[in-house]
């Protein structure tokens, strides 16, 4: 293929050729869930939009090594540094062990992750699980003379390190502005600027989840993680960084600060954020009553719901975005999505059964030129999505016999639906989760469906109705259609 694949790098601010360091190796590092409650709407945006990048950078021939991180301490409900840590005051609550938090909520996310088709990322690391190495990066911090320390805790010293390199750049933020900005400290506080943030904080007497180390007994800052986690496993200088708009400050900001405080150089080449998701056009948030997790989108079980949807409508609604675009969550919207992804996959089905003629009266090759021009123009995976229903249209004719196809040129409609649709997009028929047995099921209809038609040709009406009859007592529906069948499964 001669265009080349291009990312929007929020950095440069300005779309650029995707060149990674050491082809045909790519690492992808994306900032997972703080895992101290249901995964929300919210988070399904940044699992599809890297999952997507995912899937296109294999497809195009890397070998990608996918980190997403869980995040299970430091996440403090004030980004100031002095709130409780989110997972240990969910934990006081419901009187469990903070990890047995961890735990639950962890598989639920692994669970509402695989509903929605995300492929598992190579590696998962838990912030807990690196506490060690997150003491060894404030070790280099410090020696590099870019924190302090203040009664047992360990802040990043943000006036001493924008005099070197400049905080700030990837939000477009001027440490002055926020001076300016930011409340003076009283006496009390610990930092010396009040937007300094804390790499160590020491544990309060009644604290839980704490480690010993050279400044007291304490626990990590939650920016910490991410700096120490990618270099760990993708080394000091790797290609993508991604995660949501809402984490580029101050968390990104900090990562980049601590990252090249440690190595005297930037980490990432190109970072990558998705848009937000709001509810009738308002934030989501648990205070504005309109909050909406994954499990309940998917049974119906809120009252801003008109109805369930399903986890491939909901995949289908944020892929018709594009990921850096807001995205507004309406009932309508939710609506048209699920009939847009009904109709993908009806097609497909009609696809499948296309014959190809002696002649060819579409234009396949332009259609996959266009599909990928999108795909390679920074995931525009709406425009995409346009010229896979373009191609609907054309399908739909072959199928009325109003345009014609020929064998070759239908192969490589197939292949193109294929890649696209499921490989790339990730998208399945709804009723594929029920996985293997579904498939077999399918096949086995397709047999009896053949010997009802040859009934039905012989004007044997006994053995079509007992066919049809009898499929409906097994609790399988079948529609006729001018392409053929539908079935379902009550
Ligand atoms: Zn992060």
């Amino acid at each position: 293929m001669d265009n080349k694949f291009t990312i929007y790098n929020t950095m440069s601010r300005r779309k650029e050729e995707f060149e990674p360091l050491n082809p045909p190796f790519v690492g992808l590092y994306v900032c997972g869930p703080t895992v101290y409650g249901d995964a929300h709407l919210g988070h399904a945006r940044p699992a599809i939009t890297f999952d997507v990048l995912f899937r296109y950078l294999q497809y195009l021939g890397y070998k990608v090594r996918y980190i997403r991180n869980i995040t299970d301490v430091g996440h403090l409900t004030n980004d100031s540094d002095d709130g409780e840590d989110k997972i240990e005051k969910k934990a006081k609550l419901d009187r469990l062990e903070p990890m047995e938090i961890v735990q639950f909520y962890t598989n639920r996310y692994h669970k509402n992750m695989e509903q929605l088709n995300t492929l598992s990322p190579s590696i998962e690391p838990h912030a807990s699980g690196h506490i060690i190495e997150q003491q060894e990066l404030i070790k280099k911090i410090l020696e590099n003379g870019f924190a302090y320390e203040s009664d047992g805790s360990i802040y990043f010293d943000v006036e001493a390190y924008n005099k070197k390199y400049p905080y700030g750049k990837l939000s477009g933020r001027k440490v002055e502005e926020l001076f300016a900005n930011t409340r003076q400290l009283d006496g009390q506080n610990e930092k010396r600027n009040p937007f300094d943030f804390a790499l160590w904080k020491k544990a309060s007497p009644e604290h839980i989840m704490r480690w010993p180390s050279p400044w007291s007994d304490g626990f990590p800052g939650w920016h910490l993680e991410c700096s120490c986690m990618s270099q760990k496993y993708l080394g000091d200088t790797f290609d993508i960084h991604g995660g949501g708009l809402d984490l580029q400050f101050p968390h990104h900001e900090c990562e980049i600060a601590q990252s090249t405080a440690a190595y005297g150089h930037e980490a990432v080449r190109y970072w990558m954020h998705n848009n937000m998701i709001t509810i009738n056009g308002q934030k989501m948030g648990k205070s504005l009553g309109n909050f909406i997790t994954l499990d309940q989108l998917f049974s119906g079980e809120n009252d801003v719901l008109e109805q369930a949807y399903s986890p491939m409508t909901v995949r289908f609604f944020i892929l018709q975005a594009h990921y850096r675009s807001p995205l507004d969550f309406s009932n309508e919207a939710l609506q048209a999505a699920e009939k847009g992804h009904e109709r993908l996959m009806a097609t497909m089905e009609v696809l499948e059964r296309l014959k190809p003629s002696d002649k060819n009266t579409v234009h396949v090759d332009e259609l996959v030129e266009k599909c990928f021009q999108a795909m390679n123009d920074d995931l525009n995976t709406p425009t995409l999505i346009s010229h896979l229903f373009d191609g609907v249209r054309m399908i739909n004719s072959v199928a009325a016999g109003q345009e014609h196809i020929d064998a070759a040129n239908l192969d490589k409609l197939k292949k193109l639906y294929h890649d696209l649709v499921f490989t790339i997009l990730g998208l399945k028929k709804e009723n594929e989760s029920a996985g293997k047995d579904h498939e077999v099921l399918g096949k086995v209809l397709d047999m009896v469906m053949s010997i009802r038609t040859e009934a039905k040709q012989k004007k044997d009406w006994a053995t079509s109705d007992k066919i049809r009859d009898e499929l409906k007592a097994a609790g399988v529906n079948v529609k006729d259609t001018k392409e053929g069948y539908e079935w379902s499964v009550e």
